[in-house]
């Protein structure tokens, strides 16, 4: 009899109530890919893009980018890990709200004996995005200063932390006054609500005038504009999510006019298509957190049939921090 594990799909897109679990046959793992018993499942915000069809999908699909647990199986050509190994992921395509699943072993990584699974399931997908932001996008030395928006979340408490560690002035912005005193708590210079201050008079005031190096935007839609006049002249603009919807489509005059701003719209997963490039993130977000200069904080739980209130919370921004399904 074939084995099955309980596994989150969606028929049709829509809002939290499309996603249901069925029993799904699990298998064997064919050449270069291996069958994973998760322990700690992460939810990000990319799995509401997913669900709701902003990120078009062939259905029904499993969601989910980011867990951890244990091999239980490896197939043919797959060197690096075997059988009892615990690790973490953070991977295309989406499959992991599953009790368990066999999946490429590429961008599946080797888990620290220190950090738990539930830790593990709550930093690759956005500890490694933090990774690439602050050293592969764009260059950025100690004493920069960057604008980060929606600093108290999962990514943003993580990019606080990471970005104290290398010696960059952090200002964060974030939806409540709570919220920012968690982001400064967690290593932001400077937090501004901005649902309720104007945040790129705020930025100017606080960097008398001249504006930041970097803005790394997850926000979109409402903040794409308001941050590029955060900008000094030949700063980048790094928009990297949606949160609060697409960005519209622009004159790229604009980035002339506001002086000779560098734009790019990065994504996690064209670093990890390569096998080296995702092992190398992996082991330098591991080090951050072992040397102690990142802590992962995971702020809500939900078990895996509750995946539903997950993403309820998650779009009506009630979470901080990394929220952990249990399998
Ligand atoms: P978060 O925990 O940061 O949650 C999203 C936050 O966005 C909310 O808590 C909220 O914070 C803020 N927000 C602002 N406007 C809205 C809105 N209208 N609706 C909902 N939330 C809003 O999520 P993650 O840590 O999972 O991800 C953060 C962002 O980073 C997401 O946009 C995600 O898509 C992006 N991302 C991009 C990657 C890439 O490679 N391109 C990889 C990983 C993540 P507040 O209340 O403080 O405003």
């Amino acid at each position: 009899m074939t084995e099955t594990a309980r596994t989150v799909v969606f028929d049709a897109p829509g809002g939290p109530e499309v996603m249901h679990i069925v029993d799904r046959p699990v298998g064997e793992p064919g050449p270069g890919e291996l069958r994973i018993r998760h322990r700690a499942i992460g939810l990000n915000f990319i799995d509401t893009y997913q669900r709701s069809g902003l990120y078009p999908m062939d259905l029904p699909h499993p969601l989910g980018m980011e867990a951890a647990g244990v091999i239980e199986a490896v197939g043919e050509g797959v060197t690096h890990l075997k059988p009892g190994d615990r690790v973490a992921y953070a991977c295309q395509p989406p499959g992991a709200y599953a009790e368990a699943r066999v999946m490429k072993a590429d961008q599946v990584c080797p888990l620290p004996g220190s950090i738990s699974f539930e830790q593990g399931a709550a930093m690759m997908l956005k500890g490694m995005t933090v990774e690439y932001l602050f050293h592969r996008t764009t260059p950025l030395k100690r004493g920069d200063t960057v604008l980060f928006h929606a600093a108290a979340g999962g990514v943003g408490l993580i990019a606080c932390q990471w970005a104290r560690s290398e010696g960059i002035t952090l200002i964060g912005t974030a939806g409540t006054d709570e919220k920012c005193r968690l982001a400064l708590d967690h290593g932001a210079s400077h937090c501004i609500n901005y649902r309720t201050e104007d945040f790129v008079a705020r930025v100017r005031e606080l960097t008398g005038g001249a504006g930041v190096d970097a803005v790394m935007d997850s926000v979109g839609k409402d903040t794409f504009e308001g941050s590029l006049d955060c900008l000094k002249p030949l700063g980048m603009m790094i928009s990297f999510g949606n949160a609060s919807g697409p960005v519209p489509p622009f004159d790229i005059g604009i980035l002339g006019r506001k002086g000779s701003l560098k734009l790019t719209r990065p994504v996690l997963f064209t670093h990890l298509a390569d096998h080296k490039t995702c092992q190398d993130m992996a082991r330098h977000l591991f080090t951050k957190v072992l040397d102690g200069d990142v802590t992962i904080r995971i702020d809500q739980r939900f078990p895996l049939d509750q995946v539903v209130e997950a993403h309820r919370a998650l779009e009506a921004r009630t979470t901080t921090g990394s929220t952990i399904l249990e399998p």
